[in-house]
């Protein structure tokens, strides 16, 4: 398969599946607009096989509508839990789907939302908003538990795999990163990477797994170092426990949320 990632707007990635086997055939990834996928399909004359949904949210699901009306019905595939009522496909944790004539695994991955689900195959890993490069999403209204159980879901998964995340937030994922873990080398070494990478508007998406493990935080909060930072700074809380997954998962989100709001992780991209 080849995978083709369509900018947008915003910072969301779009991602296009297409077939080796059957070059007409494509399908698209969370398309939250549709004004970039209809022309992409238009111009390389291909038919709309299906949409693969992780979750409801609007920068997800916006340009759904449009793309049906204009490449004709497809499947909208995912969970049937989600509020989002186009989903006409539905399917459950453990069920294997063929796209582009590979078998992808359907992965439970609440914590984003309730309904979160991922799309894997050892080479690929559509993950939406609960993996992120060097970082991940916001448990939205949920609790911190399902969240890193789901982290540590995808963690385990093939190390070769390539994410395919649904944002662009490497830079200020790995500035955070730095901050958490700052005797950590490959850390450092990614940090560099992705500053040189962002300053010259090279995408920081897909990236392996492997590399997610060494240096991404909430792949790492149960990791010896991270987690004693993690115990010290919440030593003042009585019920903070350091094994528990979902405290130091929650520990270490409000401390980049904090960071966050002051803008110092976006910073520094003119040096
Ligand atoms: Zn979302």
């Amino acid at each position: 398969m080849e995978i083709v990632g369509l900018p947008t707007d915003y910072d969301n990635y779009i991602w296009v599946i297409r077939s080796k086997a059957d070059a007409k055939l494509a399908w698209v990834v969370d398309p939250g607009e549709s004004h970039r996928v209809i022309p992409y399909f238009q111009e390389h004359n291909l038919t709309l096989a299906g949409i693969l949904l992780t979750h409801h949210h609007y920068d997800h699901t916006d340009g759904i509508v449009d793309i049906l009306a204009t490449l004709g019905n497809a499947p909208v595939i995912s969970n049937q839990r989600g509020p989002f009522k186009l989903v006409s496909q539905h399917v459950e944790a453990g069920e294997v789907i063929s796209i582009a004539d590979h078998d992808f695994e359907i992965l439970a991955t609440p914590g984003h939302t309730h309904e979160h689900i991922a799309f894997y195959h050892p080479e690929a890993l559509f993950c939406g908003d609960v993996l992120f490069t060097a970082g991940c999403g916001k448990a939205w209204h949920q609790s911190a538990k399902p969240m890193a159980e789901s982290l540590i879901k995808l963690r385990n998964l093939d190390e070769n795999c390539w994410v395919y995340c649904g944002h662009e937030y490497t830079y200020g994922n790995i500035n955070f990163a730095a901050i958490a873990e700052p005797n950590n080398p490959d850390i450092l070494a990614r940090q560099a990477e992705v500053k040189r990478k962002t300053q010259q508007g090279i995408p920081c998406v897909p990236e392996r797994l492997s590399i997610e493990k060494k240096t991404n935080p909430f792949l790492r909060f149960d990791q010896t170092e991270l987690k004693q930072t993690l115990l010290n700074q919440n030593k003042i809380f009585e019920n903070f426990k350091a094994d528990d997954n979902g405290n130091l998962y929650a520990s270490l989100r409000a401390w980049k949320d904090s960071l966050d709001q002051t803008g110092c992780l976006e910073a520094g991209l003119n040096d």
